[in-house]
């Protein structure tokens, strides 16, 4: 079984998010990580591998993003990823969900893998969407918010967290899951799979190697156009109250709660 992971570099979540004026997409200077949403999602995929029921004889990770973006593939395997895709090309700059998923499907085709995995929802966009939408594309099943699954030959017996508990689904392969971020507890990599990540094989494809329609991606392929923005309001500042008087600190903390009808 071949199994391609899908994994995104994102801006690092402590780091304010702020919408770019001038082009009206999500400003994405600064620090960055590996989206930690796709570390369970090769988390899954490298259990699926030491777990022996079917045998697993390569993990690709594939991203689209900028250049910088293949930092985000270097911790990809050195959490488990045998070897790693990323397409980088000035023409999917301004791709929308719709087109993202066209260009990932693409390049999971190049692969032809018997299983697409990826993360819940990227820490950025939080659109929840691309499993959908790339399943769509490849014209396989897509299911998501998987917490748990088996393989058995051509089958996978899925668990999707529902609002009402837990649906049991059986799709054959190949399919595209998109597992919870109940799944699994991801490990961290060692020292030295870390050193070691760098010399792993890394492809870089532009949309030609690809195949895909100029047309069909970037700003020009993408059908949703962002409007205006506004900040969120500022918090109010908090009130501190000093601790001179336990009593009266207490009662003044019982009335703030009041006034507010906390208690
Ligand atoms: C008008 C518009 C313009 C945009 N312009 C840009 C832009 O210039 N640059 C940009 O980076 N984004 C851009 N975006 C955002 C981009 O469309 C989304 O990041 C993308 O559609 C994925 O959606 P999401 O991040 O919400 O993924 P979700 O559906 O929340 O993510 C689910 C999973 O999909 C996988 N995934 C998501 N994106 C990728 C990826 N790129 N590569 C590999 N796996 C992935 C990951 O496994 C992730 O855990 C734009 C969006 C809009 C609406």
């Amino acid at each position: 079984m071949k199994i391609a992971v899908l994994v995104k570099e994102v801006p690092d979540a402590a780091v304010e998010k702020r919408i770019d004026p001038s082009t009206g997409r999500l400003d994405r200077a600064g620090e960055k990580n590996l989206n930690p949403y796709d570390q369970n999602a090769i988390e899954a995929a490298v259990q699926l591998k030491e777990g022996g029921a079917v045998p697993v004889e390569e993990i690709v990770a594939i991203t689209m993003g900028p250049e910088g973006a293949e930092r985000a593939l270097h911790k990809a395997v050195s959490l488990g990823a045998d070897r790693s895709v990323q397409l980088t090309d000035d023409a999917v700059a301004g791709s929308d969900v719709v087109a993202t998923g066209y260009a990932l499907a693409k390049l999971i085709e190049r692969e032809s893998p018997d299983l697409v995995l990826l993360g819940q929802q990227s820490d950025d966009g939080e659109s929840y969407a691309i499993g959908a939408v790339v399943g769509e594309f490849l014209g396989f099943p897509a299911l998501t918010q998987v917490s748990k699954f088996d393989v058995s030959g051509s089958t996978i017996t899925a668990e999707r967290q529902a609002e009402y508990g837990y649906d049991t689904v059986e799709v054959d392969l190949p399919a595209v899951i998109s597992v919870s971020d109940a799944i699994n507890e991801p490990r961290y990599p060692s020292l030295k799979a870390i050193m070691g990540a760098k010399k792993k094989p890394l492809e870089k494809v532009t949309i030609a190697d690809a195949g895909i329609e100029a047309d069909k991606v970037g700003a020009a392929g993408s059908k949703i156009e962002c409007g205006n923005f506004t900040e969120p309001p500022k918090k109010a500042a908090g009130e501190i109250i000093e601790d001179e008087d336990t009593a009266a600190t207490v009662e003044k903390i019982v009335a703030w709660l009041d006034e507010r009808k906390l208690i």
